[in-house]
């Protein structure tokens, strides 16, 4: 039988707090057939466009975005958390269910005219990669993706970057 990429990531009950069902792709990562199954599907839409840098989020955005990056012979950029970036960074602030979190990314990582596509691990709420959108493009920056592999629709981050005009492609939900 042939398992798709849904197959190969599994579901933690209550972490990291009750009542949350947290999607685990260490196992997809973990798994050669998996993690090249993955990054063939997340780039697969974007092949023949013009890609000049792929832009990660912290931390599992890293690991498929570096993939994707390298396939697609692009540079890669990550978006990290705040106080991680070593360089001159512009920070974004955006909203979590109690506060608020920050990203960054070096203010020369992205250069005026270029076209990103964005990688993550998961698209819940859209927050995080709303706030990296908004990184890209006060650099000048265009993004033509969003790429994930999981959606979790429910959530509304889907809707959230589609309204603010982004295409967003996912593996699973
Ligand atoms: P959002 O900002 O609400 O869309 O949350 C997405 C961010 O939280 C991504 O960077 C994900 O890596 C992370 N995240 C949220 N829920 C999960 C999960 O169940 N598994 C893995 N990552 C998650």
């Amino acid at each position: 039988m042939s398992l798709n990429v849904k197959d190969y990531i599994r579901t933690i009950v209550d972490f990291p707090h009750e009542g949350i069902m947290f999607r685990d792709v260490t196992t997809l990562f973990a798994d050669a057939r998996g993690f090249r199954i993955a990054v063939d599907q997340l780039l697969a839409p974007y092949a023949g466009a013009r890609i000049d840098k792929v832009v990660g989020l912290e931390a599992r955005g890293f690991i498929l975005g570096g993939a994707v990056a390298h396939q697609l012979s692009t540079g890669f950029v990550p978006i990290r958390k705040k106080g991680k970036l070593p360089g001159t960074v512009i920070s974004q602030a955006y909203q979590l269910e109690y506060g608020e979190a920050v990203v960054e990314v070096h203010d020369d990582a992205l250069q005026p005219g270029e076209r990103v596509l964005i990688v993550d691990d998961l698209l819940a709420t859209g927050g995080t990669a709303a706030a990296g959108i908004s990184l890209c493009e006060r650099l000048g920056a265009k993004v033509v993706g969003c790429a994930f592999v999981i959606d979790l629709p429910d959530l509304g981050g889907r809707k959230l970057l589609e309204g603010l005009g982004h295409e967003v492609h996912a593996l699973t939900a």
